[in-house]
């Protein structure tokens, strides 16, 4: 089939219909694009345009297939189009997109995502990720009355004003440490310190005691690429937060229902005291939530002083697909075969980079996985930055020549979903290791 000559070949499939799409969008949108890493500037090139997706493909405009391992940047767990979550969602369509009063969908799904992660008694859903991490740490802050805030470099959080500094993936790529449009003022309220080096949090809290409102962690990193957490370095969060009486608030939105049913809270054994989710929790309608312990989020309104609202809040068609999504995750387990699907894939790049000469490192955790260009071991944003950029750019052209989409950025985790197939998994290792050879040439 046209596919694997492409894939033997690497050569330049036909991309004229993205590039008129790209030249159009760009009069009309910064970039071309409303999410600034779609653009493309991490490698090089210009963005494809999607005409329509499957299970675990993606077609272009100009009809060109690939397996596609970015899945909306991690919601789609179960591929593109499910029938179930379409069904579901042209249900509810059906009966009304929107009605500003409550429906028995927030409930149903509020209840299952609780069956997920103890941990939040009570939960607010919202439209997205960054709302759920906004309205989390003004929320700390309106519990404790405390204002500063404690993040990791290169963890990612949404583009809230107190989290654009040192923000991964996204920033880095695009060299921005910082983001104009942020009063320095709000800046000086978020310390930061690298991620897995517990003395370094330590150090912030003694010489800022009691005056952090809480520590916000991507407990898995996906945003400065794939990175682990050391054995003790969790725990040691929720014990420097205890003793001070800060909050700890796990950013769950890329590892809640992906490494594990109940995120790495579940995985590490640690509980928060607020979390936040989104991605996977919405199956790829816009979703948020976060959520914690009662006494704290109690202090929200309509029932405590501290404010957060929102139009299409609990929205009912990203409610159904939602439900429709995380009732297969919980009925069907498929967390046993999507990990050893994606240590599979993860394992034979390794592979394919030894077998060249090419330092590589990498992991996974569920079906959340990562390599980057670099001799190990990489722990934080700063190894990470270590990676051979230029290598990736080529190698990343070369995978995408070939059929295979994963994340424009050597900064970005991959995803897996029930989708792939150990066939489609064997087939991305070869054409990346075919990629990787051309990259060198
Ligand atoms: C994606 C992401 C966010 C932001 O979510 P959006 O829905 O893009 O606003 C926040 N935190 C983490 C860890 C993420 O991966």
């Amino acid at each position: 089939m046209a596919e694997s000559e492409r894939a033997g070949e690497g050569k330049n499939p036909a991309r004229a219909a993205s590039a008129a799409l790209f030249r159009r969008a760009q009069e009309v949108t910064p970039g071309g694009v409303n999410s600034p890493v779609r653009a493309f500037r991490g490698v090089g090139g210009e963005p494809f345009f999607v005409d329509r997706a499957a299970g675990a493909r993606l077609w272009d405009a100009d009809g060109n297939e690939y397996i596609d391992y970015v899945l909306s940047w991690g919601p789609l767990i179960l591929g593109h189009a499910h029938p179930a979550v379409i069904a579901a969602v042209c249900d509810a369509a059906g009966r009304g997109t929107s009605y500003g009063a409550p429906t028995v969908g927030e409930v149903e799904l509020a209840e299952l995502v609780r069956e997920f992660f103890p941990s939040m008694e009570r939960l607010r859903f919202v439209s997205s990720g960054t709302e759920a991490t906004m309205s989390a740490v003004r929320l700390a802050r309106g519990f404790t009355g405390r204002d500063m805030i404690l993040k990791f470099e290169g963890n990612y959080h949404g583009h809230g004003d107190s989290f654009l500094v040192k923000a991964g993936s996204g920033v880095a790529t695009l060299g921005l440490p910082n983001s104009p449009g942020v009063p320095a003022e709000l800046s000086k309220l978020t310390l930061t310190a690298p991620y897995n080096d517990l003395r370094a949090v330590e150090e912030a809290f003694r010489a800022f005691p009691g005056q952090i409102a809480c520590i916000i962690v991507e407990p898995v990193v996906g945003n400065a690429g794939f990175l682990a957490p050391d054995d003790d370095f969790l725990s040691g969060l929720r014990r420097i937060t205890e003793a001070d009486g800060s909050l700890l608030v796990f950013d769950e939105v890329m590892t809640g229902f992906r490494v594990a049913p109940g995120g790495a809270q579940e995985l590490f054994n640690v509980r928060p005291d607020l979390t936040t989710l989104g991605k996977v929790i919405g199956a790829g309608l816009p979703v948020g939530a976060y959520g914690g312990r009662r006494e704290i989020m109690d202090h929200i309104a309509p029932v405590g002083p501290v404010y957060q609202a929102g139009t299409l809040s609990g929205n009912p068609l990203a409610m159904a697909a939602g439900l429709a999504q995380l009732r297969i995750l919980r009925d069907e387990n498929p967390y046993p075969k999507l990990e050893r699907r994606t240590r599979r894939l993860v394992a034979g790049l390794l592979a394919g980079a030894a077998e060249l000469g090419v330092p590589m490192v990498g992991g996974s955790l569920g079906s959340m996985w990562g390599v980057f260009l670099a001799a190990g071991p990489v722990r934080s944003f700063e190894d990470a930055q270590r990676s051979d950029a230029a290598l990736f750019q080529r190698f990343y052209h070369g995978a995408l020549r070939r059929g295979v989409f994963f994340a424009p950025s050597a900064f970005e985790a991959g995803f897996m979903s029930t989708a792939h197939t150990d066939e489609d998994v064997d087939e991305t290792i070869q054409r990346a290791r075919d990629a990787l050879r051309e990259a060198l040439a």
